[in-house]
């Protein structure tokens, strides 16, 4: 039985693998169905993460990660948890072929934003498409970007991006936004945003350099395209919960509307011994930063849980 199983390699995953270990668990292991990194090891760049100044690759910034908790310990299964169960005062980890016990869990499995299915989106992304204004809108300063959504997250990105960028494009399939109205007001006050409602964008289009245009079908039918470096697609994310999903197709543990993971301040969740860390939980920020503080959270409850 281990004392605390961590499912994710990712930075929440691997924070929380290096403060569990170093705090002296001796029994715990991380399952990872890759390579542990997580999604930022995707990334062309970071450069906001504190104290590391140089901007680096994604795959470049999570190489010590890896390197610094495997030190303390920390034991590694490259293998992809299909199933979480409670059972009496502890948890079952299904995997195809095996199960494997632990007293406690922490979920730290992240979120993939949704893709819009344009063409060019694919080919683009990382090179002028992002999901994250606050991970690349640096990129676009003083320059124009435009953004396809119209929920809260796209509204918010969109204010967030005038601070930076020299115009904003908020392009939206519908006429209205299904959005605060105080962050509508906001948005049709703000002159440094351009709407462009009932449109559908039909095509990102670039070159080896990236990202140079976007092209879109107006209510009118007409085809039109803006000259720009930046397109930031907000049209939700995919909560990577579905180890917590139960035979009966209900969750073990408590989550919202979105799918995301309820958690308290400390990470844990409304069952005993059961945490969840980093993207997939409620009101997570969604920054490396941001997710490696809630691994290390969780891991010292757990610690604390043990005495
Ligand atoms: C292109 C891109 C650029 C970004 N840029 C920045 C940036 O500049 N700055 C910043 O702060 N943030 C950035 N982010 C966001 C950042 O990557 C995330 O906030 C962070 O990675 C979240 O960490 P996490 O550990 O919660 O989840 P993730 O990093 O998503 O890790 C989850 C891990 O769980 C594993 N996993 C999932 N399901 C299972 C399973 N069933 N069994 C075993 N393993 C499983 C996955 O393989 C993955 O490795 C960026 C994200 C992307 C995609």
């Amino acid at each position: 039985m281990l004392d605390l199983a961590i499912i994710g390699g990712g930075p929440a995953g691997l924070s929380c693998g290096l403060y569990a270990s170093r705090g002296g668990i001796k029994n715990v292991t991380l399952f990872e169905k890759g390579l542990p990194g997580g999604a930022i090891a995707s990334s062309s760049e970071i450069e906001n993460y504190p104290g590391i100044e140089k901007v680096q690759s994604g795959m470049e910034f999570m190489e010590p990660w890896n390197n610094q908790c495997f030190r303390f310990g920390l034991k590694h299964e490259m293998k992809e948890v299909q199933q979480i169960i409670k059972k009496d005062d502890y948890f079952i980890l299904k995997f195809h072929n095996e199960e494997i016990k632990s007293k406690n869990v922490v979920v730290c499995t992240g979120s993939t934003p949704k893709r819009a299915g344009i063409k060019g989106e694919d080919e683009f992304y990382g090179r002028g498409v992002s999901n994250c204004a606050t991970c690349d809108g640096f990129f676009y300063k003083d320059k124009e970007v435009a953004i396809i959504g119209g929920g809260d997250t796209a509204l918010e990105e969109a204010l967030y991006l005038t601070d930076i960028c020299s115009k904003v494009y908020l392009i939206h399939r519908r006429d209205k936004f299904r959005a605060a109205p105080s962050t509508v007001e906001k948005i049709k006050q703000n002159s440094k945003i351009e709407l462009i409602l009932e449109a559908k964008v039909t095509e990102i289009l670039g070159d080896n350099m990236g990202v140079n245009a976007i092209k879109y079908q107006d209510k009118n039918d007409n085809i039109k395209e803006i000259k720009l470096p930046g397109i930031f697609v907000f049209i939700g994310m995919d909560i990577n919960n579905e180890v917590l999903k139960q035979d009966d197709d209900s969750f073990l543990c408590k989550v919202n509307t979105l799918g995301e993971i309820i958690v308290d301040l400390n990470m844990k969740t409304n069952i005993k011994g059961l945490y969840c860390a980093g993207d997939m939980r409620s009101e997570a920020p969604r920054q490396v930063v941001c997710a490696a503080s809630d691994g290390a959270t969780a891991a010292l409850q757990v610690i604390s849980s043990l005495h």
